[in-house]
């Protein structure tokens, strides 16, 4: 790893999704190996995405995690008894419906000379619209621009993804999100968090919790990433995705069993 992480007083892991616990989008076995082994160490892990709701909710119900945060800090879910999920939103439940709502009022009255489609897994979303750009449609920069332009006009958020456009109302992200977390799930305030928790992502959408996480870790196909981001990981690990991931816990693991070992 280069720039070596002291985690000896780590006991909680914040970890991006998306090609950072994935690689070219499967969950790899070396990869769910490590989580479940960092758990039993007794390790808190909460995977921190943008993905949709119905995606948190089997991710809660199946893996051995702590919370899950996801569309980009919108709620948090958690298992509060074996076949019982909880979920806690940014901020009223009903209010993020009805905002969801006008966002999908304002994408289908869009004048534009082509028709945009939303991400098929809309239904399973809470909170978020998703646009489809580059999954099973495929839009050009100029039709992607055309739509961002005119929902930022409206005063949405609007953000792309590497296949979608995401738009949505409200003044959480990522890293507000976990900081919440800390406080209602683990009981820590924010410097206590800064100092027990690691993060490892991927990508220029992560770089709120590498400003918030000084214990930062990037994959290794953060790197063509890094001339465009202003907050960057503290280290960064030799291997991409979820082989990354491993080699993260191997290490964090190793110096667990061998305090000296730094
Ligand atoms: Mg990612």
């Amino acid at each position: 790893m280069e720039h070596s992480i002291d985690f000896s007083n780590a006991d909680i892991l914040f970890t991006d999704v998306d090609d950072t616990l994935t690689t070219d989008g499967r969950l790899l076995p070396e990869t769910y190996l490590a989580l479940c082994r960092l758990a039993e160490a007794g390790i808190s892990v909460i995977p921190v995405t943008g993905g949709c709701a119905g995606w948190c909710d089997q991710i809660i119900r199946t893996w051995p995690v702590r919370a899950v945060i996801g569309e980009g800090g919108a709620f948090y879910a958690e298992r509060t008894a074996p076949q019982t999920v909880s979920w806690r939103y940014w901020e009223d439940e009903l209010k993020h419906r009805r905002d969801q709502q006008t966002i999908l009022e304002a994408v289908a009255a869009l004048k534009l000379d082509f028709e945009p489609r939303l991400a098929t897994d809309q239904p399973f979303r809470y909170v978020d619209v998703a646009v489809d750009y580059n999954q099973q449609q495929s839009l050009t920069p100029e039709q992607v621009a055309a739509i961002h332009n005119a929902l930022l006009a409206q005063g949405f958020n609007v953000r792309q993804s590497s296949i979608h456009i995401n738009i949505w109302l409200g003044d959480f992200d990522k890293s507000t999100m976990s900081l919440r977390v800390g406080r209602e799930l683990l009981g820590l305030d924010t410097q206590a968090l800064q100092q027990r928790a690691i993060f490892i992502g991927d990508a220029p959408n992560d770089e709120s919790m590498f400003r918030n996480f000084p214990m930062s870790v990037g994959v290794a196909n953060i790197r063509k990433h890094l001339p465009i981001m202003t907050h960057r990981p503290a280290a960064i690990v030799s291997q991409r995705s979820g082989l990354g991931f491993a080699e993260m816990a191997e290490a964090w693991l190793r110096q667990r069993a061998e305090p000296e070992l730094k």
